[in-house]
């Protein structure tokens, strides 16, 4: 397995390899670029059937997250871990623990948040060792509502705000009375997203894997169900996907009907050069890592400290950033999602190389 040439490596700055054979902990911690602050990013875990596809994994995360929170203009670098194995399966508090132990040993240059297979309560059994994860503080959150340190509200506003800076910019239009919107995946997400697109009058199509989560959608908000087949392709004003990554693609992108594509789920693009296929065919993308940044904005805050207000007029940042992506992109010919690469890039490259994770750089988020 190579590191330094994988085609995924990108010049990280640090990875490391964790195993603890007592509890069966085998993870990768990997910190793409720390010139803004401390790598913030999730800890997966996931019954991974090679070495290689976990390192694949967490390199191509950290690398997004470092881009992701630059271009949200926070003060934290990338970084993001996996634990090999089977949450439903191989999860136990001892594990978590042994984690906790690591993570402590990089002495916070990485900050591990929730994210696929871990939770709430697994980010607190790791913190019985260490202080360096986040996204578990009981608060009030940036809507005034109790907040349990969930970013998915946050991720779920955030985007919200996001698509309508999109409607805004391709149909033109403030008001969201009408529009029609298809969603791909309500869960934690997508459902909150719903919620606030209904309080806005808009019209929604949704489908989940799930059945007791589109009948919650059905029920509770009045969205009409569509099929697995047909939801990314209704013509609808704007395809929201909110599920998982890689749905734009060679086939999906010829038979979308909808002028928007606006959704909070991670790598959208199957391949980076889908980003050009959907700008020829006139659709405009909300970069994924431009749009779903409501969360990383309020972990990032749950450790600094923050009013709710604060909190919130970050995250109404997230549609200003989206419309300068717009319009760079309108005046250059060039696709959205390269505009936000560049842009991130500006965001974190102006930033000097960190010197090393002193207490006094990493103070305000320890
Ligand atoms: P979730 O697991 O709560 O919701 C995902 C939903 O998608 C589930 O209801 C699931 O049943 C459904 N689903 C899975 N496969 C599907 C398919 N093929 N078709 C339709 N539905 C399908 O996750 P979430 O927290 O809502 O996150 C959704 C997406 O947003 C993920 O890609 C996640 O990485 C991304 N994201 C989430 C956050 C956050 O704060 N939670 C932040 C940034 C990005």
């Amino acid at each position: 397995m190579n590191v330094f040439s994988h085609p995924e490596f990108d010049n990280h700055e640090h990875l490391s390899f964790f195993c603890d054979p007592e509890t069966g902990l085998k993870a990768i911690v990997a910190i793409h670029n720390t010139s803004r602050g401390p790598a913030l990013g999730g800890c997966r875990m996931f019954p991974y059937a090679t070495d290689e596809q976990a390192l694949r994994d967490v390199l191509r995360l950290s690398r997004g997250m470092t881009y992701k929170s630059a271009l949200a203009n926070l003060d934290l670098g990338g970084g993001k871990s996996v634990i090999i194995g089977d949450p439903r399966k191989d999860k136990t508090d001892a594990l978590m623990e042994a984690m906790g132990r690591h993570l402590e040993s990089l002495g916070g240059r990485y900050i591990a948040a929730e994210d696929s297979g871990t939770s709430v309560p697994d980010l607190k059994v790791m913190g019985r060792h260490t202080r360096h994860v986040a996204g578990i503080a009981t608060r009030t959150g940036f809507d005034g509502n109790p907040s349990n340190g969930d970013p998915s509200p946050a991720t779920a506003y955030g985007t919200f705000i996001g698509l309508k800076a999109a409607v805004k910019h391709k149909l033109g239009r403030d008001n969201l009375n009408g529009l029609k919107v298809a969603i791909q995946g309500i869960g934690n997400v997508g459902f909150r997203l719903a919620k606030h697109l209904r309080d806005a009058g808009a019209e929604l199509w949704v489908y989940d894997i799930h059945e007791d989560n589109l009948r919650r959608a059905v029920d509770q908000l009045g969205a009409k169900p569509a099929a697995a087949e047909n939801i990314l392709y209704l013509p609808v004003d704007v395809v929201a996907p909110c599920a998982m990554g890689a749905v734009l693609n060679d086939t999906s992108i010829p038979q979308l009907q909808a002028p928007i594509v606006a959704g909070a789920a991670n790598n959208l693009l199957e391949h980076p050069e889908h980003d050009a296929m959907l700008r020829d065919r006139g659709i405009l993308y909300a970069p994924d890592f431009a749009i779903n940044a409501g969360g990383i904005i309020d972990v990032f805050y749950e450790r600094t400290g923050a009013t709710p207000e604060k909190v919130r007029a970050h995250v109404d940042t997230i549609g200003d950033t989206l419309t300068e992506i717009f319009t760079r992109s309108e005046r250059s010919g060039r696709p959205t999602g390269a505009i936000a690469n560049e842009l991130a890039e500006e965001r974190f490259r102006k930033h000097a190389p960190a010197t090393g994770p002193g207490p006094q750089r990493f103070a305000h988020v320890g």
